[in-house]
């Protein structure tokens, strides 16, 4: 592989080897001339002394000593590889990769050893022991990861697996190496047909789509069954050649708390529907003497006017137009009381979370009509700076309008007592960004206390009021939150209570 030999060859820097004859205690008995000259001895001076002792660094001694002596001793017959380095005359050390087999007689009694050595770059030895040192570390790393971390070769053919993966898919690290990569999908996954057809594509197009970055798939466990994991692959190319290395995460655990908080938004979701179709429902039964007041006036007028109508048939009047008028009173009477019923049916009825663009000026002059059903609120000036300018805005109408006529029956209530000319609520409607319109409602009543807690007044059955319910601004908050705006108390505003929200021009859907 030519990977291998580009290594091999930056390691050895000498192809020449050298060559040691030791007796069987480890004595010089014959140095090649290379040796000799590596080492900076004539051979004369080296000849019958003791290899180890002379010619070896201390730290390196004891270590060698006792691969020779294995050697010498019999204990060692197949050739032994050994990296050790020598030392020159020069005090210099020079590393060199050993091969070292035994010396035999004729007889076949082991009488020493013989060692041919190939000099190594000066630093490889220190290199090596950096680089395994690294790769200890590298792999104690992986087995550590809580991810499997899988390598496969370009054919999908699994190379290594760190010990998570152990864990995760319950096989042995040998149980799968060696195995394609589809050993660990699922046959029903539906992307089988992709994870093969991906690394070809991959391969064959050069293009950066592989299996993609935090993918979500099941992955198949040992017992059978499927381990919902988070996927990221990355490629090596390695002297040109191309591997993968996926890395899985087991988002089993994560899977099962998604689904609690979706199911645990939903009930939340469903409490708060179930609470603001109350307060509807309270609002409406609240305001049932005037809503029966209110439709009695149009019924009243209808009733008359059929009347003057009948009067003047039966009387043989035939003057048309004066008919064409009256009907055109009971038309508009009906259409009024029409009108009444249907914006109360609008809010009591349950409502049908249905997002559809609508002009906020229009929502807020019909909810003052509708808040003008009750008595109390008929006496009320009503001060409307509404900006012509705005665009319409895409929200659940039934609900900003809940909102509307919350804060206005809280004006209201906050109002009574004062005489009428002093009783103003005013509404003012303005885009104050390009991405928001604010709608600010204030009136001339008792007020909120000043070290009034904001938190404490939208909170769920926080009221003041006898036979308060509560209700009202905590449902508003939330409607407003949900729209993607945000309903404020102005603390600054002193002349009574101001309250504003926000809505969104552009939709925010929230998690309705
Ligand atoms: P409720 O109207 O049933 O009391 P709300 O949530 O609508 O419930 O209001 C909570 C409290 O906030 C009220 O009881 C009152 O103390 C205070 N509040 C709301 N609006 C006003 C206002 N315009 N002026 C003075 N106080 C207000």
């Amino acid at each position: 592989m030519q990977e291998t030999k580009d290594i091999i060859m930056d390691y050895l820097e000498l192809p020449t080897p050298i060559a040691l004859i030791l007796d069987a205690a480890g004595n010089i008995e014959h140095l090649s001339v290379e040796a000799c000259e590596l080492l900076g001895y004539e051979l004369s001076e080296l000849l019958g002394g003791n290899w180890i002792s002379i010619c070896l660094p201390q730290s390196w001694q004891l270590k060698t000593k006792r691969i020779y002596d294995a050697v010498s001793a019999g204990y060692k017959k197949r050739p032994q590889r050994h990296t050790y380095p020598v030392l020159a005359k020069d005090r210099r050390q020079h590393g060199l990769a050993w091969h070292i087999e035994q010396r035999l007689s004729p007889s076949g009694a082991i009488i020493g050893s013989i060692s041919t050595g190939i000099k190594v770059r000066d630093n490889a030895l220190q290199e090596k022991n950096v680089l395994l040192q690294s790769a200890a570390r590298n792999q104690a790393v992986l087995d550590n990861a809580i991810e499997a971390i899988i390598s496969i070769n370009d054919q999908g053919t699994i190379t290594h697996v760190n010990k998570t993966t152990e864990k995760i898919f319950g096989y042995a690290e040998q149980e799968l190496v060696g195995q394609n990569i589809t050993y660990l999908i699922p046959e029903t996954e539906k992307s089988l047909e992709q994870y093969r057809n991906s690394i070809h594509h991959y391969l064959a197009t050069d293009s950066n789509k592989l299996i993609g970055i935090n993918r979500e798939l099941s992955a198949k466990h040992k017992d059978g069954r499927q381990v919902p994991i988070e996927l990221t692959v990355a490629e090596i190319s390695i002297a040109g050649m191309r591997s993968f290395t996926g890395i899985m995460r087991d988002i089993s655990e994560r899977k099962i708390s998604e689904a609690r908080l979706k199911q645990s938004k939903e009930e939340v979701q469903q409490a708060r529907d179930r609470l603001a179709h109350m307060d509807r429902l309270h609002i409406a039964s609240e305001m049932s003497t005037g809503i029966a007041h209110e439709l009695n006036q149009p019924l009243t007028a209808i009733s008359m006017y059929a009347q003057a109508c009948r009067n003047l048939a039966s009387n043989g009047n035939t003057d048309v137009d004066s008919l064409l008028s009256t009907l055109i009173r009971i038309d508009n009477q009906a259409q009024r009381a029409g009108d009444i019923i249907r914006n109360i049916r609008a809010l009591v009825g349950k409502q049908d979370p249905h997002h559809q663009l609508t002009n906020i000026n229009d929502l807020i002059h019909s909810t003052i009509e509708l808040a003008q059903v009750d008595i109390e609120c008929r006496t009320i000036r009503f001060n409307c700076e509404c900006s012509e300018t705005l665009p319409l805005i895409e929200i659940v109408s039934g609900q900003i309008q809940q909102v509307i006529l919350n804060l206005i029956r809280n004006a209201c209530d906050a109002m009574t007592g004062l005489k009428p000319q002093d009783k103003t609520i005013r509404i003012i409607t303005e885009q104050t960004s390009p991405d928001f319109i604010t709608i600010i409602l204030s009136d001339t009543g008792i007020g909120l206390d000043r070290d009034q807690d904001n938190e404490q007044l939208f909170q769920a059955f926080y009221s003041t009021k006898t036979h308060g319910m509560g209700m009202g601004l905590a449902i508003s908050h939330s409607i407003i939150n949900n729209h993607g705006g945000e309903l404020r108390v102005n603390k600054e505003y002193r002349d009574g209570a101001e309250f504003y929200f926000t809505l969104p021009v552009m939709p925010i859907f929230g998690d309705r």
